[in-house]
């Protein structure tokens, strides 16, 4: 099988799963535990805080471990905006995930005023439209890449636009992919995830600026500083820091690797498949994913194209696994202004550290003879 779906998640490191080992199996005490097996769970959980504090530019204190992106952008939207009560009106881009969306579509039937941002051919918020959030009270939320296409969205420009509201971005996609620096991108609050750099699934956290008077989403007892409750995860926890401890040492080698995939599959494509478009913009994306549509998309079906690749071993998707398999189009690229026709029909190659370059030669083989198969004879 040739693995194509990186941005959806990852195959999981040796080295993380060694370091998680020992915290599942012999290491079990609960990190609240006063006795000695607690205190080494505890002395665990801090020494990854700080390493994930320090691969962002954050304090310690500001890392609030979650079960990952979905929980990291609910909490953020909704005590922001209910329990912790500092925001009463709410923007989001059009473009953000679903983890993004549904909970502010929530908020506004609760009676949030929420302003959806438009986005540009290429997916990045349009500026001036932000003029008139830059007031407090105000929470703006804008991902720092998209999933489904890798488009970076300019934050610290965003910033510079709104100094008076609170910032939130998701940067589930691009934390140990590219710089992330919390200072830099001038971010009250960021969400991130563990399985797409080659971590445990089920781990992230939540980065909430220090200062900021943050009330728990989640109720029950006091873990990780009263601000979400639950017992902690160790091994978890323990894999997500090695996974991130690797992701920032490789990060120049592992983005290089990734972006020549990219553009290779991108030349192949361009040169191979008449009539494609390339949805992935070629400055300021991440370096591994490349989305493509088909302009003639009412005649083929990008469902077909993915089960096709699927039966010739290759696993690739749309990008977005809310919509897989449920044939709607997908919101990210009718925001950028693609027909409904071909945001339907959208496939997203994703690569890894471990992606070939035979791999991709191969995948680009098997796209360009299914899409030709797909058009039959009547094209071309
Ligand atoms: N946000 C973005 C941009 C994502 O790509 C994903 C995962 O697909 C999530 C949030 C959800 O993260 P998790 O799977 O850790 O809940």
């Amino acid at each position: 099988m040739i693995y194509l779906d990186n941005s959806a998640t990852t195959r999981i490191d040796d080295d993380v799963l060694e370091a998680m080992m020992p915290w599942l199996r012999d290491e079990y005490g609960n990190a609240s535990g006063i006795y000695a097996s607690g205190r080494r769970a505890r002395v665990a959980i801090e020494s990854a805080r700080t390493a994930i504090a320090a691969a962002m530019n954050a304090h310690p204190a500001e890392i609030i471990f979650t079960s990952g992106g979905t929980e990291s952008n609910n909490a953020i939207l909704k005590s922001v905006c209910v329990e912790s009560a500092l925001a009463e009106r709410l923007a989001v881009a059009a473009t953000e995930h679903h983890a993004v969306l549904h909970p502010a579509e929530t908020l506004e039937h609760q009676g949030v005023p929420l302003t959806i941002l438009a986005v540009d051919r290429s997916g990045r918020v349009v500026p001036g439209q932000l003029q008139t959030l830059n007031v407090p009270r105000t929470l703006v939320s804008v991902m720092h890449a998209n999933n489904e296409t890798g488009t970076i969205q300019p934050l610290a420009e965003i910033r510079r636009e709104i100094p008076n509201a609170y910032l939130h971005s998701d940067a589930v996609q691009t934390f140990g992919k590219i710089p992330v620096d919390v200072q830099a991108l001038g971010v009250d609050f960021l969400s991130f995830s563990a399985h797409k750099i080659h971590g445990p699934k089920g781990i992230g956290a939540m980065f909430i600026r220090k200062g900021i008077d943050f009330k728990s989403h989640q109720q029950g007892g006091g873990q990780e500083r009263n601000r979400r409750a639950g017992t902690e995860p160790v091994a978890l926890i323990v894999g997500f820091a090695q996974a991130v401890r690797s992701a920032i040492e490789q990060m120049d080698e592992r983005a290089a690797h990734m972006r020549s995939l990219i553009t290779t599959a991108r030349e192949i494509i361009q040169m191979e498949i008449p009539d494609v478009r390339l949805n992935t913009p070629s400055d300021a994306a991440l370096p591994n994913i490349l989305n493509v549509s088909f302009v003639d998309a009412d005649r083929i079906d990008g469902e077909a194209i993915i089960q096709s690749m699927d039966i010739a071993g290759v696993a690739v998707s749309n990008g977005s696994a809310c919509v897989s398999g449920s044939q709607q189009p997908s919101h990210v690229l009718l925001a950028m202004g693609l027909p409904a026709s071909e945001s339907r029909a959208a496939v997203r190659l994703s690569v890894s550290k471990y992606t070939t370059p035979e791999e991709i030669m191969q995948t680009c083989a098997i796209l360009s003879d299914i899409v030709r198969k797909l058009r039959g004879a009547t094209h071309n």
